[in-house]
């Protein structure tokens, strides 16, 4: 490792062979993908004003089903008649529309097949993106099966020690909660691992990659941790936007936007200010599925991820979730 918890000589080397121009003469590019838990219309609605006033398109996930285990709500879902309509009128803005799984708890295979079905005649298509809910045991290769190896088995038993026992089984083919087929024919890409550097493509340098051993996801790609309004803030500093900028890199925040970005009806004011700033430097501000086409696109991209790579983007995360708890 060049330094702790930084990147190794090998993906600096990808780094710099995938070195991308972005379109428009743009220096870099930027995006965020917003997890629903939580969201209502008076709690994100201000945010996506803002962000479409500064011409920073973004994606946001939704639930196409009201889950039937929980009341009340834990974040409305398409069922929700005035949310729906709003979701769609950002969709029409160009924000992008992708999944957080079928509903906020857990979902069989009819349910996510109805998801799936609901979403394509309500938008017009199914979801490009997906990102995965801890709440739901259809998850797809989550939990110990997102790594491979001894990482897994040391992220096993950390996980044991802290009473964390959740199961995913919505890559196997015996479970009832088995939708990776599904997911493999209707959805491009998946969220997998975060981290904390601004230059999500500097710690991922081969993004969107498929990993063989996980068959039912065609692309994961990785985010930088944005979680709540302050670790958003924290992330897009003025310097680390400047950094970015410099790098000539990518961000793809993972956030909730239903975490803080909005109390009492009026935005954050630090991220108000931040986002501003942002705006005004020469970025390319597209939704997560058109930056990962172009990334596919750019000369030196390989569709499958090499195992050694992949062993050691796995350690680097699991290393730092250690040290700062990101997810
Ligand atoms: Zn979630």
């Amino acid at each position: 490792m060049t330094k702790r918890l930084g990147i190794s000589l090998s993906e600096e080397r990808i780094y710099q062979t995938c070195r991308t121009d972005w379109p428009l003469s743009k220096r870099f590019a930027f995006t965020v993908i917003d997890d629903t838990d939580g969201a209502t219309l008076e709690n994100v609605k201000p945010v996506y004003e803002l962000l479409l006033a500064l011409g920073i398109h973004t994606t946001k996930t939704v639930w196409p089903l009201v889950s039937t285990e929980t009341e009340p709500e834990e974040g409305s879902s398409l069922e929700n008649v005035p949310y729906l309509e709003w979701v769609r009128a950002i969709k029409r803005q160009g924000v992008e529309i992708g999944i957080h799984g079928a509903a906020s708890r857990s979902s069989d295979r009819l349910r996510s097949q109805e998801s799936l079905n609901r979403f394509h005649s309500l938008m017009g298509h199914y979801p490009q993106v997906y990102t995965i809910h801890v709440g739901q045991q259809e998850g797809i290769y989550w939990g110990e099966d997102r790594l491979s190896g001894s990482a897994r088995w040391l992220y096993k038993i950390i996980h044991r020690l802290k009473g964390h026992d959740r199961a995913y089984s919505g890559h196997k083919s015996n479970s009832p909660y088995f939708w990776g087929d599904i997911c493999q024919e209707r959805i491009t890409y998946v969220r997998n691992l975060v981290f904390s550097d601004v230059n999500t493509l500097k710690m991922d340098p081969a993004m969107p990659y498929h990993d063989p051993r996980r068959p039912y996801v065609r692309y994961w790609f990785s985010a930088s941790d944005g979680a709540d309004v302050n670790c958003f803030c924290r992330l897009l500093s003025a310097s680390n936007q400047d950094r970015l900028l410099e790098s000539g890199g990518a961000c793809i925040v993972y956030t909730h936007f239903a975490s803080g970005f909005v109390e009492n009806g009026r935005l954050h004011a630090e991220f108000k200010r931040l986002m501003e700033r942002l705006a005004g430097l020469p970025g390319w501000f597209v939704p997560v599925s058109t930056l990962l086409d172009h990334l596919r696109s750019r000369p030196g991209w390989k569709e499958t991820a090499d195992p050694r790579y992949l062993t050691r983007l796995e350690w680097r995360w699991l290393l730092q979730k250690l040290l700062t708890g990101t997810s």
